[in-house]
């Protein structure tokens, strides 16, 4: 998470740049005016003036021993101001000056509150900015003629907190417990922030949830030009129903949530998020005392009332949902959520369904990226087979995974690993969902505006004279067909969703790829599943008993341990226990396996080649994460307990 923006949207007021300014022309004004006065009062002693007017007065100071009584008297005056301005010089000024830009400093940087406030509470911002700059900016400049510092200097600090404790204090009556300005936390953090920008870093503690807040701005994205988003932007922001919902997004989206869901029933809204591919309650985290110690934990969070409800729908179909199409029980809009000066698209639906309404919001939040095959999580031994696999100069290399288990990422990956810059490869793809640019492989799309058949469009892939192909979601049975007889010439890499390395090779056989060439083309089939990686900041080891060693055939170790996620979580995780996913994978393809899939062995059979062959299954990969400390038992029961796919 960013640093704390909250106020970063805030612009500092044009108001502080023009004193800024003022403090800047001031000091040489009032200078010159000194020297003037001096001028006039023939002189005050030892001034070294290198300005034009300093010239005049050299002369002046050589006339100095002419001075009379009167002059003296003037003298005095003049010295009498260099002590609280600064003078041409006087070394007792330096300090007032210093302190008189601290506290301009002090008074921007918390003006700037109220200037972000505006859009937070518009009606107390508007109210309160003028109150806090007005008065201070005529003190700030009347700071520099008042001819005493000890006066000039408390009373502009007077007029600087004068007005702003008692605004803080209202403000923070109005926002929530992480969003204050001026409480304890918020002052240690501000002062870890300055150390941090002079290069001090000081060692980081739990994410505060108020800090880690992102900004977010939000806009509606509509079809028809017609519609003016920023209008109605602004309509929905001044509605009392935007802010909770603007806050629901900032917790969605400072969790990483990429789907939530309000569910609407009678006491009231729950919120759920998916959060890594599994759906969670949202959270928030809440002080409680424990043991006489003020604790934070993070509980699932209350459900919205039906009234607070009805008041965020009304902000949401004001700021992205177009009218309703007659005849349709569902109503979906877009919008732009800017998150820290990032746009994440978003997607909304209102539906009903029997158990009531429920509104649905898609956060398009970026994918992570890996830099390898390793750093997605494969291991030394499997991502050796896969490297081997990938240099040959034929065969066929399949890719799987369950639906929306990350097999793109992964294929992905895998297409990325093949020495792509000496070979060309074709990308045969779906229009619909096309893969992001991969550097080196060229895109062909089927069923586009000339509904091609995949079939038609590898043939016309073949006319660059590929010497590779690579099929990111095979669902076709004339292209299985064709892939599995020019796996023999060159490099064959599709993707096919299934649950293992071996489920995934049934799948082919079932699309209709004759098993004579499969069995003699097939090198390796790599299958993955997406496993939540625990938080490290809040998981609870525990020693692993001689019963679970024994269980999943680890070597009795007395001191071997495993972890599981802490049920409140932490504020890095924000309360769900876990951060992020790795993947377990599992290779197979051999010798064994070729003999497999002649003698049509069932899966079992095939499991058991696999081994032979030396594969790792893909559970035990996923336990040996478990006893690594990455990830828990509890989740990999989740993660292998899900549904076969169809
Ligand atoms: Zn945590």
């Amino acid at each position: 998470m960013p640093p704390d923006r909250r106020f970063a949207t805030g612009r500092l007021p044009a108001v502080v740049l023009l004193l800024c300014l003022a403090g800047l022309v001031i000091p040489v004004a009032d200078s010159g005016r000194s020297v003037h006065a001096a001028q006039d009062a023939a002189a005050p002693a030892g001034q070294e003036d290198q300005r034009p007017k300093g010239e005049t007065l050299g002369e002046d100071q050589r006339q100095k021993a002419a001075a009379d009584a009167e002059a003296k008297a003037a003298e005095e005056v003049v010295e009498e101001e260099k002590g609280f301005v600064r003078g041409s010089g006087g070394g007792l000024a330096i300090l007032p000056a210093a302190v008189w830009w601290l506290l301009v400093l002090l008074w921007a940087g918390t003006t700037n509150w109220a200037a972000a406030d505006r859009s937070k509470l518009p009606t107390f911002g508007h109210f309160w900015l003028p109150l806090l700059t007005g008065p201070f900016f005529a003190v700030a400049i009347l700071a520099w003629w008042l001819p005493w510092s000890f006066v000039a200097l408390p009373l502009l600090a007077i007029t600087w907190l004068g007005p702003l404790l008692p605004y803080a204090r209202l403000r923070d009556a109005k926002v929530g417990v992480d969003d204050r300005v001026l409480s304890l936390h918020h002052v240690s953090k501000s002062a870890a922030g300055m150390l941090r920008r002079v290069g001090i870093k000081l060692p980081e503690g739990e994410k505060k949830p108020g800090f880690a807040l992102p900004d977010l701005a939000l806009a509606g994205v509509f079809e028809d030009p017609s519609i003016d988003s920023k209008a109605l932007a602004a309509e929905a922001k001044a509605m009392p129903g935007f802010a909770p919902f603007r806050e629901l997004l900032q917790w969605a989206v400072s969790a990483r949530a990429r789907q939530v869901v309000l569910e609407m029933g009678e006491t009231g809204t729950k919120v759920r998020q998916r959060v890594d591919g599994a759906w969670q309650p949202s959270k928030r985290p809440v002080a409680v005392r424990e043991k006489m110690k003020r604790v934070e934990k993070w509980q699932e969070s209350a459900p919205i009332t039906p009234e607070a409800t009805t008041a965020m729908m009304e902000a949401v179909k004001t700021l992205c949902l177009p009218a309703r199409k007659s005849g349709k029980s569902s109503r979906s809009g877009k919008f732009i959520a800017t998150v820290d000066r990032k746009q994440v698209p978003g997607r909304l639906s209102l539906e009903s369904t029997p158990a009531g309404k429920r509104m649905v919001i898609e956060l398009d939040q970026p994918d992570p990226t890996f830099p390898t095959l390793a750093a997605l999580g494969m291991d030394e031994a499997a991502a050796g087979r896969v490297a081997r696999a990938l240099v040959l100069e034929n065969g066929l290399v399949v890719v799987s995974a369950p639906s929306g288990e990350g097999l793109t990422t992964t294929f992905t990956q895998v297409v990325l690993a093949t020495d792509r810059l000496l070979r060309d490869i074709v990308l045969i793809e779906d229009a619909a969902s096309p893969l992001k640019e991969i550097q080196n492989v060229k895109p062909f799309r089927y069923g586009g505006d000339d509904a091609a058949t995949p079939l038609a469009t590898l043939e016309k892939a073949m006319l660059a004279y590929p010497t590779g192909i690579a099929v990111p979601d095979l669902r076709d049975g004339e292209l299985a067909v064709e892939l599995a007889s020019r796996a023999a010439e060159m490099l064959v890499i599709v993707g096919i969703r299934a649950n293992d390395s071996i489920d995934a090779i049934e799948k082919l056989i079932s699309l209709g790829m004759p098993r004579e060439p499969l069995a003699r083309v097939l090198q390796a089939s790599v299958s993955q599943r997406l496993v939540r990686k625990l938080c490290q900041g809040c998981a609870q080891e525990f020693p692993a008993t001689p019963e679970l060693l024994a269980k999943f055939h680890r070597p009795a170790e007395p001191a071997a341990t495993l972890k599981r996620a802490a049920a409140d979580g932490c504020g890095v995780c924000s309360g769900h226990g876990f951060m992020g996913r790795t993947a377990a994978f599992e290779v197979a393809g051999g010798p064994t396996v070729s003999k497999g899939i002649l003698v049509k062995a069932d899966a079992r059979t095939m499991q058991k080649a696999a081994a032979k062959d030396g594969t790792v299954r893909i559970k035990d990969a996923g336990v040996a994460m478990a006893f690594a400390g990455t990830t828990s038992l509890e989740e990999l029961q989740r993660v292998f307990k899900k549904e076969p796919q169809g």
